[in-house]
Formats: C-alpha cells, structure tokens, sequence
C-alpha cells in the first residue's frame, strides 16, 4: 500500500537517509525503530510531505505522494507534543479539522460523536485540555487524527510523553483502536519493547538504513546483525570465528555452540548472540559451560536478572530466570545454553 523507494536525504554532510526502501501493507501497524539521529523522524516527514527527499519516490496505492503538498496527501501525523487548542474544548478541537474542510454541520457533529466514543472520551466533550490528564490528551490527540478518516497515520513517538503506566494502558488502546478503525499505522519509537508491543512489523534502523524488517518474535529470535541482536532487547555477544554448523570458535572459549542464521565462511569474523533467558546457570562442577562467578542479582518481581563474571568475556554475562534467583553474589557458577537458542552472525554491521 505504501511503498518507500530508494529514499535518501542529506543534511550538509550528515546522510540521514541512505536509499531507504520498505513496503507497508494496508491496515499493518508498522515502527520505524531505532537510536536516536538514525533518521526515522525524517522518514516520517518525509512521508508527510514536510520534508523532501534527496533521491527516491514514495507511493501510496501506486500514486506518487511526493509531488502533493502535505495537505492533499491523505495523511494524519501525530506529534508527540499534542499540539491541541487549549482554549477549545475536546469536542472543538476533534472538530477542527472537518471545519476547516466546510463539512456539513451535522455531519461534523456525527463524526466527532463517533470519534470520541471510540477513544472512550463521550463524557468529557465539553471540557478543555487543560482538564484532562496525559492520556486523556493524548486521546483527543488520536481522535483529531483519526477523525478526517486518513489511509495513513503517522504517530512520531506517541507515548513518549506518559508515564509509564499510563504508556501500558495507551499501548493497549492504541492496538485496539487501530484494529478497530483499520487505518494503517506508521509509528516512529526509540523504545523496543514499545515497537514490539504495538507493531506487526518492525524496520530497524541504523544510521540512516534499514538494518531489518520482521514481525516482533523474528527479530527477538533471529536478529540478521549485531546491531539488531544488540538493539532489539537484551542479548549477550560473544566473538569468534564461524566453524562449520554448530557453533563459532572462539579464542577464549574453544567452541560455543550456536545456530548460523546463513552460511558463513570458515574462519570469517563472527558474533554468537543468546538472550539472557536461554542461558542456564549450572553448578561449578557441572562438565559443560563457561566458569564464572556471580555479580550481582537483582529481582524484579517475575523475573530475576543475574550478571555472571566470566574471565576472558569482556561485559557479565546476563542471565534472566523466572522468580527468585537462588544463587547469591560471590557464587561460583556454570553458564551455558542450547545450541539452538544462540544465533550466529557475521561480525561487524
Ligand atoms: P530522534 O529520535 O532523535 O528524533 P531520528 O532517528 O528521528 O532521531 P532524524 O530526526 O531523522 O533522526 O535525524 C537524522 C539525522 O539528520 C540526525 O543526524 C539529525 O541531526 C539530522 N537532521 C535531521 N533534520 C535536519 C535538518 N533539518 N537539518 C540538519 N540536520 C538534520
């Protein structure tokens, strides 16, 4: 449905997209994530049309969208700072937009009612910004967009403003309500575990490229790049050189076991990845894993995070076990896992 097409853009001398290329389904909810300058704002704007690109199209059911000004391209962006009149009231400011297209009175009335009962806010119309909470606002935000019934919305960092567990609640309410009214979403997030939550598919970017696109448990499971396995959740990286099918031989350790994702020349560079829940604290005394000695454990209601000190591995090595951890600072341990819950990529990007 929207197709980006050998996008680049360049500040001065700083590439903030380098021939981006991605197709996003209609009705898909889809992030654009990734650090901080990777380039996903502009990728947005783009989109929208307050920004042009350097090279590349971008079409919307086969139309070209960039030769249209940003009000004729039938497109909703949100911001993350609300941006709501704060002398108009809720109702007002979800009607604006439809004013503004000289819409028939009643029917504006009939599309603002819809609107609001959909974001849950029928009871409070009448009130003005100033006397909702965060969610609330953001809520009227979503209505304003929603309500000129775009093909597209473009949410730039939707929920960065809320605190935690109002973030959770609008997660939810965000999924909903995208289900709901079946307009295609575009969301840029820093946030991971937000990206993953919300989306069903995901870009990763990474200094103005697309590192990867997947569903949520593809790039968890099977992350393409350090930069992915490094980015998308937790994960400890060990380095070494690929050898054969099995694992990757490393200087320190001899072989780990592991499961290449590709076919990797013996010898290259290259990372194995595995998530902290998929390692295994043994007994010292255990004939298999890594020797090392507990750090640090931390509880954090369901799951406990354990750091394991393990000479020759540069960082701890991570270790997440469901409930109480048993083991205490100072013990010594065994750390190993399966060869099929570690990845094995090729070194560098
Ligand atoms: P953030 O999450 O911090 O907004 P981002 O991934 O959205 O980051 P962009 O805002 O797209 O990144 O910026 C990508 C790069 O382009 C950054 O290095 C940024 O400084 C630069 N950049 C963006 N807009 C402009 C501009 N108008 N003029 C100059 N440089 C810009």
């Amino acid at each position: 449905m929207l197709k980006i097409d050998g996008i680049s853009r360049r500040f001065g001398d700083v590439t903030a997209l380098d021939d981006v290329s991605l197709e996003i389904g209609q009705g898909e909810f889809f992030a654009l994530l990734g650090p901080s300058g990777c380039g996903k704002t502009t990728l947005l704007r783009i989109i929208a049309g307050f920004e042009t690109p350097d090279a590349g199209k971008v079409t919307l059911d086969g139309e070209d969208l960039l030769s249209r000004p940003p009000n004729r391209r039938p497109i909703s962006l949100m911001f993350q700072s609300y941006a709501l009149f704060p002398h108009m009231t809720v109702a007002k400011n979800v009607a604006y937009g439809l004013e503004r297209e000289k819409l028939p009175r009643q029917e504006i009335k009939q599309r603002v009612g819809e609107v609001l009962e959909t974001v849950g806010l029928s009871a409070h119309a009448a009130r003005r910004p100033a006397q909702l909470s965060g969610g609330q606002r953001q809520r009227v935000a979503l209505a304003r967009s929603i309500v000129k019934r775009p093909r597209l919305l473009l949410l730039d960092e939707p929920l960065s403003a809320l605190d935690k567990k109002v973030r959770a609640d609008m997660q939810l309410e965000l999924k909903r309500l995208q289900h709901e009214v079946g307009i295609t979403f575009v969301v840029v997030t820093h946030d991971q575990e937000e990206a993953m939550s919300l989306a069903d598919r995901i870009a990763v970017f990474d200094r103005g490229t697309v590192r990867q696109v997947d569903e949520p448990i593809s790039l968890y499971e099977r992350p393409r790049s350090p930069f992915v396995a490094d980015f998308v959740g937790a994960n400890n990286l060990f380095s070494g050189e690929a050898s054969g099918l099995d694992g990757i031989k490393s200087e320190k350790f001899g072989m780990l076991a592991g499961t290449p994702l590709e076919e990797l020349e013996a010898g290259a560079g290259a990372l194995l990845a595995v998530r902290p829940e998929k390692i295994e604290l043994a007994d010292a005394s255990a004939t298999r894993g890594l020797a090392g000695e507990v750090l640090d454990v931390s509880f954090y209601g369901g799951v406990s995070h354990i750091s394991v000190d393990v000479p020759g591995h540069p960082k701890p090595v991570l270790v997440a076990v469901q409930g109480a951890a048993s083991v205490r600072p100072g013990a010594k341990v065994k750390v190993r896992w399966d060869a099929e819950d570690a990845v094995i990529m090729a070194a560098g990007q």
